[in-house]
């Protein structure tokens, strides 16, 4: 790769550590390699992208963004041939499965749109990349570029930024609500219809086969955990997003008061924003489930652990008689574990013995079953009250018992480790 490009490549990837895709980031040779679970080919799986920005040069002033017009940074951009060719030169390497392409605003939004649609154009049509691309999609842009990007892409985001309207006139006062919902809205049917439409006809084409994302800045207004995750559940119910990823503010140099007031990037919050997202999503969750006493969930405490506790009425659950939609509600119990109870207790009697043989988190559910009307805990269920006060105690002092602190993979490394050298190329 000749030095000019390389330059080049370390900038952007570098603007683009702020742009979120994916809940899990992982180093592969040292190259910034980010790593998505998504739908692809029919199938879920983990795909390396390369993530890059087409340009950091930006017309707009977002006081949480590194890319902002007046920051004081070095500035540079691809032109989409340039894209095109490191793309390749990472895929035939099987560094990469794909590409997540996006950029600060240039010129226009429109016209940036157009540059990105010029780089996955030329991959798919001169160059036949058959790899996975995501392309963020610029706000207010019109109809007839969505549709193009769409037909290219294998998933598009557009950022809804921060959790609420009044905060985006505080942190973004140049962007307006508006002009992100009206296009996100759009994909949400453009991605519907052709969903439908291959259920019905097996040669519709694959517009958008791995659907729609959104990201949200969060720990930088003062939303609560409830508005933020009601707004999630808003957005998928509404636009069939895939998912909405919660991006922690992250620490950048900048005189503007809004953001030099945060002193530490809540990592442990977006963790357990993403844990409660997935239980919303995946195991029908309410958001109201999480928030009886707080409107903040503690950090921390899995979620499940923490609605259990929100709601210990429903607690113990007896194992031999409890519906699929009870036992999965059950701190430790999975879907899979719950179908291999149910299955398990139709052909044979179920005690204590039956379960340790069968992979059963005995450790983390004990305290919140009862086998064949028997309780193994230690909670005293007749005083629930002092169940609650003795874990709000120990949530507050920041104290937990072993079998209660899950451990959480923190991605927390140094900017730097996203920087590589020439050598390594
Ligand atoms: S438009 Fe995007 S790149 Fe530009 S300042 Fe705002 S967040 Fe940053």
């Amino acid at each position: 790769m000749e030095k000019y490009l390389y330059e080049k490549l370390k900038l952007l990837t570098y603007a683009a550590y702020y742009d979120q895709t994916c809940s899990s980031v992982e180093k592969v040779n040292k190259y910034p390699i980010y790593y998505s679970n998504v739908a692809y080919n029919n199938q879920v799986r983990k795909v390396g992208l390369l993530k890059l920005l087409y340009t950091n040069i930006c017309k707009y002033n977002c006081s949480y963004c590194i890319n902002r017009r007046e920051s004081n940074i070095p500035r540079a951009i691809f032109t989409p041939e340039e894209i095109a060719k490191i793309t390749l030169e990472f895929y035939n390497k099987k560094l990469i499965n794909g590409l997540f392409l996006s950029s600060a605003i240039y010129k226009s939004e429109e016209y940036t749109a157009s540059k990105l649609l010029e780089t996955i154009k030329l991959l798919r049509e001169k160059y036949n990349f058959k790899g996975y691309i995501h392309v963020k999609i610029m706000p207010n842009i019109s109809k007839e570029l969505i549709n193009e990007i769409s037909k290219y892409a294998s998933r598009v985001s557009i950022n809804i930024e921060m959790p609420s309207e009044k905060s985006l006139k505080l942190f973004a006062p140049e962007k307006n609500k508006n002009s992100i919902i009206k296009p996100m809205k759009y994909i949400g049917e453009l991605f519907y219809f052709f969903k439908t439409e291959r259920k019905k006809y097996k040669k519709a084409p694959k517009i958008l086969p791995s659907g729609h994302t959104t990201q949200m800045i969060i720990g930088a207004s003062e939303e609560d955990d409830k508005q933020i995750l009601t707004l999630s559940k808003y957005l998928y119910d509404k636009f069939h997003l895939h998912r909405v990823y919660f991006s922690a503010i992250r620490p950048i140099e900048t005189s503007n008061p809004l953001i030099n007031k945060i002193k530490k990037p809540p990592i442990e919050r977006e963790v357990v924003l993403y844990q409660a997202d997935f239980l919303i999503r995946r195991y029908n969750f309410s958001v109201s489930d999480f928030f009886k006493t707080t409107n903040n969930l503690p950090q921390n405490i899995d979620p499940k652990l923490w609605y259990a506790l929100e709601n210990i009425d429903l607690f113990p659950v007896e194992i031999t008689k409890a519906d699929y939609d009870t036992l999965i509600r059950v701190p430790g119990i999975g879907k899979k574990t719950a179908k291999t109870i149910i299955k398990l207790r139709k052909n044979s009697y179920i005690d204590l013995n039956i379960l340790s043989q069968i992979y059963f988190p005995l450790k983390k559910a004990i305290y919140f079953i009862t086998i064949n009307g028997k309780y193994y805990g230690d909670f005293d269920f007749s005083n629930k009250e002092k169940i609650m006060e003795k874990f709000k105690l120990k949530i507050k002092n920041k104290y937990y018992p072993n079998y209660f602190k899950y451990n959480f993979k923190l991605k927390s490394q140094p900017l730097d480790e996203y920087l590589f050298t020439t050598e390594e190329i």
